[in-house]
């Protein structure tokens, strides 16, 4: 999948939790939810190195991880998600932020992963304990991924206007 529909995803994912538990906007508030989520789901790409994090002042990162492994790899695994939401732990608290913030991190991460399952490379969730693939017939960048892409968007724009319209805007407060 392309940078932007990861982004778009992980974003959309943020936004079914905050609605679904209207309490997470109590600990932390929606719109930082949502741009570490967007974030987060650009981070696994970071094995490739076309990847959006893997040019510019991340490029060392992106290739110190593509010296332990090819594209998706650990990284696009339940262990990978694991081991990043810990050093975003690990990062959130250097700069005394909220060490809830993972929390939003974990879920852009699982985002990027669910949207790479969609394509037929796939993704071994369970690696290294089971190689099984889960995937399915959307290439990137491919007329199929723009349709998803679209219907995301579209999705998350309507459901923001619905909680502007109906629920007070609750989500931006
Ligand atoms: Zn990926």
């Amino acid at each position: 999948m392309i940078h932007s529909t990861h982004t778009i995803f992980g974003i959309f994912l943020i936004t079914i939790f905050y609605e679904v538990f209207p309490f997470l906007n109590h600990h932390i508030p929606f719109i930082y939810a949502a741009v570490i989520a967007a974030v987060a789901a650009l981070v696994p790409d970071l094995d490739h190195p076309r990847g959006y994090l893997s040019r510019g002042n991340w490029a060392i990162i992106s290739i110190a991880i593509r010296r332990t492994t090819e594209h998706r790899g650990w990284t696009h695994s339940l262990i990978g998600a694991v081991i990043f939401t810990v050093i975003s732990i690990v990062i959130f608290w250097y700069f005394h932020a909220k060490l809830l913030y993972a929390f939003p991190f974990f879920v852009g991460y699982l985002s990027h992963l669910l949207s790479d399952s969609l394509n037929p490379t796939g993704v071994k969730w369970l690696w290294p304990f089971n190689e099984r693939k889960l995937k399915s017939s959307i290439r990137t960048g491919s007329e199929g991924e723009l349709i998803f892409h679209n219907l995301i968007l579209f999705s998350e724009a309507g459901i923001l206007a619905l909680n502007i319209m109906y629920q007070g805007g609750s989500l931006f407060h």
